[in-house]
This record gives C-alpha cells, structure tokens and sequence, in this order.
C-alpha cells in the first residue's frame, strides 16, 4: 500500500480504519499504560512510547486484528484467502512479537515473516501497526502534558514518527501534529522540524492551487517538508489522522519536488 497507488477505495478503508482505532482506544483501561517520563531521554530524541510499560492484552490486540481483516475482506473480497492464512499464523506467541516489532518499526523482521510465509509483505506489518496504535494513541494522551517540544531531526517525541503534518491554530500558531499517536506541540513559524534551519532565505512556502488552507513548507538545506494546514476556518477540526489521510495530495507534491519527510519508516503509510 504505498502512496502511489492510493486510491478512493484505500482512503475509505483508512478512514474507517481510523474509526476503529478510536472505539478500540475507549475500551482500554488507561492504567495499562505507565509512562516514565525520562527527560534526558527525551532531550535526546528517544521517544517516550520506548520508555513507557504498556499492559498488552493479547487476546484483545487479535481479536482487533480480527475486525481488521473482517473490514478489508468486506471491501476487497479477493483478499479472504491471503488474510485467512495470516490469521492462521497470529497466535498468541507471534502476536506478542509483532507488537515488539511494529513497536520498533522492524521491517526487516516484516520482510522475513512474509518471505518465510510467502505472504503479500503490506499485511503483516500493516495489521500489527493497525492494532498497535490505539495504546500509541494511549501513551501520547497521558504524556501530552508534558510533551511541549520536538527534538528536531528525531521525529515525533512520543512514538518517533517522521514528522510531516503542522497545523494553523489560533493566532497563526503553528503546531505540529503526529498523525501516527495523535500528540501535539507547537513549534516556531520559520524553523524546519527536520533539521532545525531557521534561515528564512531557504525555507520555502508553497500554496497549493485549489486548495486555501493548505501549504507545503520546505526545507533547502535537508530536503525535508511538513504539511501545513490552516484549520481556523474548519467548523469542525478532523482529527490529524484524517487530516493526514486527507493532505495526502500534498506529499505528492512534495515528493514530486525532490522533498522528504526524513526517513519513512512507517510502512502502513
Ligand atoms: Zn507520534
Ligand atoms: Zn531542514
């Protein structure tokens, strides 16, 4: 599923994806989660979620990957079959590893799993981040108050996300938004979240045609971008999981331009 072949369908079945992810985030019990906020930690860049003990009920996370897979079915039925093999595969021991692997981004153990299995290689790694990122989403409610910066370069404090997305608040403050754990911090109007460069000689705006409230800020010196959205005039602001899904004509144009959004890691992007 890579950005190149999105289509209406994926940006449906993401949104309802999206959807899930928030009824499965009201049902966990926020003590499974035990944040140690370690500033050392964080001023170097390690994200909180490394840090943090998180209760994994494993029944729950299958039974999640289940739904996931009832709902891709439903839409691309021809599916059934390849899914119904990983499914066969989830018991509770490798369920537990792909936590531990989504966790730290590991798509070399991804790779593998789906060689050894001769599976389609999105779907492993795709279920696991799916199922993973309502106790992400978790950890960044009960750390976002005190997550008030970035380390530049080191993607999003909480769950290392590469950052892309930035939004417009009031006053024209710029806040960036992780659309992976849903946390949020300002930042200043002119710096890139990438490298640092405050230069405003080699930071760039670009405006977007037919689209007002959004621009492309990039960076010359790293070649990074960030998403910038205008939701001042929203009536009612999406959360920045569907504004990221929504924006996603924007990376195109970015990645059309020779820009990045530093390393991609996520592979269920
Ligand atoms: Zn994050
Ligand atoms: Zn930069």
């Amino acid at each position: 599923m890579k950005k190149s072949v999105v289509s209406k369908e994926y940006t449906n079945l993401q949104k309802e994806i999206i959807k899930l992810q928030e009824q499965w985030k009201q049902v966990l019990n926020p003590d499974v989660i035990q944040p140690k906020l370690d500033q050392a930690a964080l001023a170097s860049g390690v994200p909180a979620a490394a840090l943090t003990a998180i209760d994994f009920d494993i029944p729950l996370f299958i039974q999640w990957i289940d739904e996931i897979n009832r709902l891709i079915v439903k839409k691309n039925p021809e599916l059934e079959g390849k899914l119904g093999k990983v499914r066969e595969l989830l018991n509770e021991e490798v369920a537990i590893r792909w936590i531990d692997e989504a966790f730290a981004v590991n798509q070399f153990y991804f790779q593998q799993f789906a060689q050894e299995h001769e599976l389609e290689g999105w779907m492993a790694p795709f279920l696991a981040e799916t199922a993973l990122r309502p106790y992400l989403q978790l950890v960044a409610e009960k750390l976002q108050p005190e997550i008030t910066h970035a380390v530049h370069g080191a993607g999003c404090p909480v769950c290392g996300e590469p950052v892309r997305l930035a939004q417009l608040e009031e006053n024209g403050k710029k806040v960036v938004h992780c659309p992976r754990c849903l946390v949020q911090w300002p930042e200043k109007r002119v710096v890139c979240s990438h490298c640092g460069n405050e230069d405003s000689k080699t930071i760039q705006f670009i405006s977007v045609e037919g689209d007002a409230t959004s621009q492309l800020q990039v960076c010359d010196q790293c070649h990074g971008y960030l998403k910038v959205i205008d939701t001042r005039q929203f009536i009612s602001k999406p959360s920045s999981a569907i504004l990221d899904l929504n924006s996603i004509h924007l990376d195109f144009i970015a990645q059309d331009n020779g820009y990045g959004a530093a390393t991609d890691q996520n592979t269920a992007n």
